[in-house]
Parts: C-alpha cells; structure tokens; sequence
C-alpha cells in the first residue's frame, strides 16, 4: 500500500516537471520567433488578431529582377521552362506574383513553367513578374500563343524558298502573322547576310528556319570541298542571324544525290523537297499560286517562293482560306512531329506519310526529270 502511494507520488512529479518544461520551451520558442522573422508582418497580424498562415523572412530584399521565355511563341498543350534570374543569390523571400494581360491566359508554376489555358490560342500577351517581398520589382514578357496541333485534323507546311527579300517577305509575314499561321522559311545565306532582322523575325514569329544553301547553287555539280563551304558558310549565315543552327535544307532545284545528302547529313541537316509546287516562278501572277495552293491535300509540303511580289496577294488569301477550310498551317517540323515521322539528317522527305500515292508520284516525278533539275530555270 505504502510502495503504491509512492508510485503515484513519482507520477505526478514527473508530470510537473513535464508541464513546466513545455511551458518553458514555448517561451523561448515565442521568444527566438519574432526575432528571426518579419516584425512587421507580426505585429501587424497582432493588431488585427488574425493568424499569420506563412511567416516570411523579407529580411534580404531582392535588388534585381529579370525574366525571359527561351522561345516567344508556345502552342496551347506546350509548356515552357521560363529563365528567372534574380539578384542577390541569397534573398530571403523569392516568390514571385504572376499576372496577363489577358487575364487566364496563362498559369505559372511556382518552379517557373508556363502554360496556356485551352482557350488562349491566337492571343499574343504580356505576362509580368513581380516580388512580393516589398522591393517593387517587375519583369515582364511578350508570348505569343498557337493553336494546339490536333493531329486527327488535317494540316499543310507551306514553304518559302530563296528568301529573306525585304519587300516582299514582310507583307508575307504579316499576312502569317495576323492569322496565326505558321510557315518553314528556307534561306538563302546571300539573303541572310543581307536582311538578317527579317530572319530574325521569322525566328520570334514561330516559323520554320531552314537553309537554302549561300548562294543557290546546283549541288550535285560541285566538288567535295565546294560542297562543304555551301553549306557550312549557310549555317553560319544562320547561326549570325538568329544564334541557333537549321535542322532543314531544301536543296536548290530539289537537286540531291547520294554525296549530298551525307554531306548535309555531317552538318545535321535533313533535306526535304516538296509535294506540290505552286510553279510560282513560272505562271508569275497571285489567281495562279493561290489555286495551285488550293489544291493541298493533308500532309502536303508546299513550294512557294517569298520574293515574288504577286505571291504577297496570293498569301493573304490563302492562309484565311486554307484555314477556312480546316487545315492547320503548321512548319515542315511540326507536321512531321504531329504524324510520329522522323527527319533524321543525311535524309530526303516529300510530305509526311510518305506511302501515299501522292507522295510516290511526286518521287517517280522527281526521278523522270532529273530529280527536279533544270538549271535553266529562274529558282526553285
Ligand atoms: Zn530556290
């Protein structure tokens, strides 16, 4: 009876001195608390009762802001990584507040990947940045946001070749541009060199660039080592313009062999050609290349030229209308990507799915006249 009175006595003495130390470490905890966090924002929470659900530590400020997206346009469905850079590396608070200009637009994740809403296609916005740890800053952004690509829908790659020329490929981008559209630009290095913002253009705009060669020669008919400054001395006139390498070359006249393609395969190019050409250079008048457009079927690759000025009509109406239409005005690579067909370097494509009879047409026809050549012609 004795011992088990003493238990009990024990007990509760341990329970005490419990109790008295939760006591004192909630003391210090309070105590150590406000000082190494935001005073104002607890005092302030303080005066107004209310519960502070995150307490942050604005203790070192942000000092400078910047944000850019690695690409200016992005299609609803995409996401994009965008580059935050902030100063100093040891800021306390880092969050950001995202808004659009079009409200709902967009969403930003917390670790900075963009995203479009399902309905935000054929919107351009500006998407902005700013602190939220009373430093004031901003950044902001321009983006331009594409249809989503439904594979299941039709679609065309309309290709231009032998530009950039100033008068004539800027009312073509516009016309691209004001619709939403989207086309492959193959350039001349001689043009590039020559009008380098218009291929820049090109470039923000979301189009396509591949070369077209330096100087529009017939590559079959050089040596190796003539080959090689072609296509190298193009590739620079690119990379000067828009700071990234092509993936494409259409080959002047559609003229390609065997040395060819593993000359343009070592830079990693992949050549693509055509499976409806519009004949622009010869008919010479805008009723014309817009009928022979008209005439695009699903998974066409169409041949145009961007430095013929009735061409700039024929655009205007063709775009709306080829739209009008259901087809989706995609670039080569896009197309390809949609329809889960490669364009590995060193390899020639026509159009995609490549076993229809549309496709082993253009190829016998190809092949029946010289695979396209006629150096005699004005371009291709
Ligand atoms: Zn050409």
């Amino acid at each position: 009876m004795k011992n088990k009175m003493k238990i009990i006595q024990y007990a509760v003495t341990i329970l005490v001195i419990i109790v008295l130390l939760c006591g004192i470490f909630s003391i210090i905890k309070r105590l150590t608390g406000t000082s190494s966090t935001d005073k104002l924002s607890n005092n302030v929470s303080k005066e107004q009762g209310k519960v502070v659900e995150k307490e942050v530590d604005n203790s070192v400020p942000l000092t400078k802001l910047s944000i850019s997206a690695p690409e200016g346009t992005i299609r609803v469905g995409e996401t994009m990584n965008l580059d935050i850079a902030y100063e100093p590396n040891n800021a306390t608070n880092t969050e950001l507040k995202w808004s659009c200009s079009d409200k709902g637009a967009v969403s930003v994740s917390e670790d900075g990947v963009i995203e479009p809403a399902n309905d935000a296609a054929k919107k351009t916005v500006t998407v902005t940045a700013k602190t939220t740890d009373g430093s004031d800053l901003s950044a902001s952004f321009q983006l331009r946001i594409y249809p989503e690509i439904d594979p299941s829908e039709p679609m065309v790659a309309i290709t231009f070749d032998d530009g950039p020329y100033e008068p004539t490929t800027t009312p073509i981008l516009d016309a691209l541009e004001e619709n939403y559209a989207k086309a492959t630009f193959f350039c001349l290095g001689q043009n590039v060199n020559l009008y380098p913002e218009l291929v820049q253009r090109e470039y923000e705009l979301g189009m396509e660039v591949g070369t077209h060669t330096l100087s529009h020669v017939q590559l079959t008919t050089l040596s190796s080592s003539e080959l090689e400054t072609e296509i190298t001395d193009s590739i620079d006139a690119l990379k000067n313009a828009i700071g990234v390498a092509p993936t494409l070359m259409r080959p002047p006249y559609g003229d390609v062999n065997q040395d060819v393609l593993n000359a343009v395969g070592s830079h990693n190019l992949c050549c693509v050609n055509w499976s409806l050409d519009t004949e622009d250079w010869k008919t010479k008048n805008a009723d014309d290349t817009y009928r022979m457009v008209m005439t695009a079927t699903d998974g066409d690759v169409v041949l145009l030229h961007d430095i013929h000025d009735y061409n700039v009509a024929a655009v205007e109406r063709f775009v709306k209308d080829l739209q009008a239409e259901g087809f989706q005005l995609v670039t080569v690579s896009e197309m390809y990507e949609a329809r889960g067909e490669t364009l590995d370097p060193g390899t020639i494509h026509y159009r995609t799915d490549p076993t229809t009879q549309a496709s082993e047409e253009t190829t016998a026809a190809l092949e029946e006249d010289g695979a396209g050549v006629n150096a005699d012609e004005e371009t291709r």
